[in-house]
């Protein structure tokens, strides 16, 4: 673990403004490349979260390393697989891809298309594909058209795509407003942008501190999606808390607070529960020693919270908010 003393302070990155609210102090628990203490404010104008002081633009590729990139594929062997690729991933591709059911195959851009499944998928069921990806870490394991590099730095034919999509991406970038307004450029009148991101008016946001700092720069809420897209052109038609497409970490927040509440520091508890396939030792063990106690409390935790975590993610507080929204054909 490195520190790092070129963390700077920004304004929101939705609204520009200057007026916000610290909501709490966060590390790089998940991948502990850093040892930087970051803080998540929220703007108490349009109400999104934002992590500020974070890493410059510069930065930010040293966060990524190629673990990153296999986040879904733990298996050693399953690395470098195409064909264990899809397997793996096969529910939740269909998942993305039902958000596109009632729209007629067309030309589809994915913007951080990592690896290609999602493309190469879509372009198995019709669509003439294009990815792009920021990083070349990743493999382009389906032989896809990927374009590697800045988006926004990109020279793009405007009104040339149906579909644009963003899964899981749209809370990594510097610059969200500026996406999202190229975006809408590019997509043809009626054209729809698709994209997943975190919901930080969710328990596992706000109280669990689920979102993975810094790679997490923007925490988004309903209502700053909504003046996002307003401010751009683009309509919301349909939106989503369910947990299809990804997983929301309610699982874990009983053994999370009985911890906290016997002697486990905020820090300790976050670290266990977060790094990357330390699930196991969260689950079954007080401080790296097994635990009958905390082992029936994590049968407990799972038969209570799954229910309640159903319930939140139909009310809308679920942690992963997926968006569909439209370029009006007429202004
Ligand atoms: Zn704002």
């Amino acid at each position: 673990m490195t520190n790092s003393n070129r963390l700077i302070e920004v304004p929101c990155p939705i609204c520009g403004s200057r007026d916000s609210k610290a909501v709490f102090q966060t590390q790089d628990y998940k991948q502990q490349i850093t040892d930087d203490i970051f803080e998540v404010k929220r703007c108490r104008e349009c109400t999104v979260g934002y992590l500020s002081p974070r890493p410059t633009k510069e930065e930010l590729p040293r966060y990524y390393d190629e673990h990153f990139y296999w986040s879904h594929e733990n298996d050693d062997e399953a690395k470098g697989k195409a064909e264990e690729v899809l397997k793996i991933r096969e529910t939740q591709l269909k998942e993305k891809a039902a958000w596109l059911n009632d729209i007629p195959p067309g030309k589809l851009l994915d913007i951080g298309t990592m690896k290609g499944e999602f493309i190469y998928y879509m372009n198995s069921l019709g669509w003439n594909v294009q990815g792009i990806e920021f990083s070349d870490t990743p493999p382009n394991l389906f032989d896809m058209p990927i374009e590697y590099g800045d988006f926004l730095q990109m020279n793009i034919e405007p009104e040339s795509y149906d579909v644009i999509t963003m899964w899981a991406v749209l809370e990594h970038v510097y610059e969200p407003r500026e996406y999202v307004r190229k975006i809408a450029e590019l997509l043809k009148p009626g054209g729809k942008f698709i994209f997943l991101v975190t919901n930080f008016n969710s328990i596992q946001g706000r109280v669990f501190e689920w979102d993975d700092y810094p790679r997490h720069l923007t925490l988004f809420t309903k209502a700053a999606v909504r003046r996002l897209a307003s401010e751009t052109g683009l309509k919301v038609t349909k939106k989503s808390t369910d947990q299809r497409i990804f997983g929301g970490h309610m699982r874990g927040g009983l053994v999370y607070l009985v911890k906290r509440l016997f002697g486990y520091s905020r820090e300790e508890v976050l670290k266990e529960w977060k790094t990357d396939g330390a699930w196991d030792a969260f689950l079954l063990q007080w401080r790296n020693k097994p635990s009958f106690i905390i082992k029936q409390l994590a049968r407990i935790d799972k038969a209570l919270l799954l229910p309640v975590e159903f319930v939140l993610d139909r009310l809308g507080f679920g942690f992963v908010l997926t968006v569909e929204v439209i370029k009006p054909v007429s202004k």
